[in-house]
Order: C-alpha cells, then sequence, then structure tokens
C-alpha cells in the first residue's frame, strides 16, 4: 500500500506503538463434550480451540508403540474472512496444521500414552492475521485444560516489518501490506522456539530487534494463558461445574 502505516507520532493505524499487543482474552474450559477447550480474542481474532485424548489411534496403522501421536486440524471457517474461503482443508490449512502439531508434540509427554492419538481441533471463527498464533497459543491452554501431561504451554506471537519499521503482532492490513511476517512460538522456561516462519525480508539487526519483542511478548501470552487456567479451576472448586445441577437444584443447595 503506498502511503504510510505509521504516523509521524510513531502510532499504526490501529492506535498501537509498534511493540504493542493486541488486546488478547483467554478462557480454558469452554466445551463441555471435549476433554480439554479453551477460546481465544485476539484482536479481531476469534478462536476456539478443543482437545480430545489421548485415545486410541485410528486408523491403526498409524499408532506408534513408543509414543502418542498429536495430532491438530487446524480450519477456516467460510465466513471467518472477507472474501469467503472455500470450506474444507487447503495447501495453507495443511501447513499449519503440521508445524502446530510438531510444536505440540515437542511439549506433550508422548512417550506416556503409547498407541494412542491426542486429537486438536482448532476452528478460526473470524480472522483478522496471526490466527496460527492465536490457534496455538489456544491449543496449548486446551491441552493443559485436558491435563494431558506436557512440558509447557507455547505462547506465540507475530512480529513484522512496516514502512521500515518493526513492529509486534500484525493485524490484517500489516500483513498483507507490510514488508515481513514472522510468526514464532516459544517454550518459556527453556527459551526454544519451537515455530519460525518468515514471510519478507529483513536485516539481521531488524530481526533481533523482532525477536526482542517477539520473546518479550510471549512472557506476557504466557502469563495470560496461566491466568486463564487459573480462573477456569478456581471456579470449579468453589461452584462444582464438573456435574453441572439444574439451576434450581444449584440454589436449593445454596
Ligand atoms: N486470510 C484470508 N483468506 C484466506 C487465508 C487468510 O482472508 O484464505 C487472511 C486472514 O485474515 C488471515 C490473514 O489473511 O488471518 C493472514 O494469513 P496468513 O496466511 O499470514 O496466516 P495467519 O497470519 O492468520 O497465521
Amino acid at each position: 500500500m503506498e502511503g504510510k502505516m505509521i504516523d509521524e507520532n510513531g502510532l499504526r493505524i490501529d492506535g498501537r506503538k509498534v511493540d504493542e499487543l493486541r488486546p488478547i482474552k483467554i478462557e480454558a474450559g469452554v466445551l463441555k463434550r471435549a476433554d480439554g477447550s479453551a477460546y481465544v480474542e485476539w484482536g479481531k481474532n476469534k478462536v476456539l480451540a478443543a482437545v480430545y485424548g489421548p485415545r486410541e489411534c485410528h486408523p491403526r496403522h498409524l499408532q506408534d508403540p513408543s509414543k502418542a501421536l498429536v495430532q491438530c486440524k487446524y480450519n477456516m471457517i467460510a465466513f471467518s474472512v472477507s472474501d469467503r474461503k472455500r470450506p474444507g482443508p487447503d495447501r495453507r490449512s495443511v501447513e499449519i496444521s503440521k508445524i502446530i502439531s510438531e510444536a505440540l508434540e515437542y511439549v506433550v509427554f508422548t512417550e506416556y500414552f503409547p498407541r494412542t492419538s491426542v486429537d486438536v481441533y482448532i476452528e478460526i471463527l473470524q480472522a483478522n492475521a496471526g490466527t496460527r498464533c492465536a490457534g496455538l497459543t489456544a491449543a496449548s491452554v486446551a491441552l493443559a485444560d485436558a491435563g494431558i501431561p506436557m512440558k509447557d504451554m507455547i505462547p506465540s506471537v507475530a512480529v513484522g516489518k512496516i514502512d521500515d519499521q518493526v513492529v509486534l503482532d500484525l493485524c490484517k492490513e500489516e500483513d498483507n501490506y507490510g514488508q515481513a511476517d514472522l510468526p514464532i512460538a516459544v517454550v518459556p522456561r527453556t527459551g526454544d522456539i519451537l515455530l519460525m516462519q518468515m514471510d519478507g525480508h529483513m536485516t539481521l539487526d531488524e530481526f533481533n530487534k523482532a525477536m526482542e519483542y517477539g520473546f518479550g511478548a510471549c512472557e506476557k501470552i504466557y502469563q495470560l494463558q496461566k491466568d486463564a487456567l487459573k480462573r477456569r479451576y478456581a471456579v470449579e472448586d468453589v461452584e462444582g461445574l464438573e456435574e453441572e445441577a439444574p439451576r434450581e437444584q444449584q440454589d436449593m443447595e445454596g
């Protein structure tokens, strides 16, 4: 896009500073039938993640006698974007499902559950750039919510470059017309990088700055992930939501 995407005050088209995240809300345990789930609103992105398993892996020839498989399906629903997306898998969603599966497999103690599959569904209900990061962030909360033993959760965020400046967490316009897009995902406990993709170009200095922004943001997102889990279990302890009684009965029980 011709013209500036960062104004003279250093603010972006949605009013954010270069190193500012969009508002993020995370809620754990939103689906009753799933073993674990999470809902994430991240700017205008709305993302649902559901985890089922570990359960017997089908078809059986995929079973691994030494460990569980982590099988993620990322799906963008048809009207999550302005130009209706043709339903069903495409190259992009197959790629994103693969990279998210690999990142999640790294943190799950898969050797505890041989021959099983941990199935992770990510549904993008509304998209505005950064959906793979929001999806992975949601999926790791859902895995933890399912009680699946894991080394850590995985916060994820995209950094990029617009108007020759490094910026954190690109929105749709910035993603479309910017100069670079660099999604990352990290293990906060160890600093390991589990996902890094790069679209566009950056100098080494810009890359280093992008990593500084990205790692800083992942720390904040990690805190939101932990807070979501704490809220989920604090409520459950008090109200016994596991077997939810009808409202009148709850009232009678006080
Ligand atoms: N997008 C779209 N139609 C598509 C795929 C993507 O409109 O078929 C939009 C959507 O808002 C998405 C953004 O383009 O979030 C950026 O897509 P990208 O492939 O960079 O992945 P993301 O940033 O969502 O991880």
